[in-house]
């Protein structure tokens, strides 16, 4: 794969867990006849046979990176929507998951507030809070309140759908997404570059994290990077100066 394994990884301490539960069999294989249709006079099930043969017949493994490799780099990315994965995601506070559902080409399956109740040990709390005992002060006695609050209103009979209005966007949350590769390498390019938030950005860091350990995938979670990484240059206003700005590469009439 060409492009470096280059992201500064993120240094947060938050519990959440993000778990690759299921995944497109044959992933690269599927990816390849997809691809290799295009331009073969062969049909995919024969191409699939190849692809998947156990005899020397067998479409060489670096045969199908290498379409791979050309695909991407020359934005033919509509074959990687043919391989999908499936993330167990948990302890991920609202806020975050608001964030996450944003992204449109995914399917979402999260726990409900009106089901549910919200427990007093199940909110996250930032760093930044977690290590200022003044600011924790402050967090705690809102949690608390908000919590007292909630439960009260449970207590006089408001249904849960309601008494939620006054939990903080902090409450934790258990979402299942599933993404196509394709949607992954579109949203690993601004979320985990470092101008975004700090929680979507950890969870993307442990998606590719996921995808790195299958071995089967050959090395193909090596493109999921900032965009940076990808344009050779940062396009944000507010560079963290990882990569040189946009007009330092192209100039001011880019
Ligand atoms: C640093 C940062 C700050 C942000 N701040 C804010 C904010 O202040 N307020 C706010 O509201 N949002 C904010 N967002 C969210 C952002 O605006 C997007 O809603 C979110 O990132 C989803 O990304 P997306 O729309 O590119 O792509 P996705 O929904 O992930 O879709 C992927 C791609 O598919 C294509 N696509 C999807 N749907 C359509 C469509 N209907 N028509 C055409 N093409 C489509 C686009 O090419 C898109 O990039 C922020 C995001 C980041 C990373």
């Amino acid at each position: 794969m060409c492009l470096p394994f280059f992201i500064v990884k993120p240094n947060y301490k938050s519990n959440m867990k993000v778990k690759l539960i299921n995944y497109t069999p044959n992933p690269i294989e599927t990816a390849f006849i997809a691809a290799r249709t295009c331009y073969s006079g062969d049909g995919p099930e024969k191409l699939w046979e190849l692809s998947v043969a156990e005899d020397e017949n067998k479409i060489p493994d670096e045969k199908m990176h290498s379409l791979l490799d050309n695909v991407i780099a020359s934005g033919h990315h509509s074959v990687l929507e043919h391989i999908n994965f499936t993330f167990a995601i948990e302890e991920i506070s609202r806020a975050c998951s608001h964030q996450l559902v944003r992204h449109r080409i995914a399917n979402f399956s999260q726990q409900s507030q009106r089901y549910v109740a919200v427990k007093r040990d199940a909110f996250v709390v930032p760093d930044t809070i977690k290590s200022n005992p003044d600011a924790k002060i402050i967090f705690d006695e809102l949690i608390d309140n908000a919590k007292k609050t909630y439960d009260k209103l449970v207590d006089i009979g408001i249904p849960k759908e309601d008494a939620r209005f006054v939990i903080p966007n902090a409450a934790k949350t258990n979402i299942v997404m599933t993404m196509n590769f394709r949607e992954i390498y579109n949203v690993c390019q601004i979320r985990l570059c470092t101008r975004a938030q700090w929680e979507i950005r950890e969870l993307f860091w442990k998606v590719k994290a996921e995808l790195s350990k299958i071995d089967e995938l050959k090395g193909l979670a090596d493109y999921l990077q900032p965009k940076c990484v990808i344009l050779g240059y940062c396009p944000e206003n507010r560079s963290c100066g990882m990569y040189p700005t946009r007009e330092e590469v192209l100039g001011n009439d880019s």
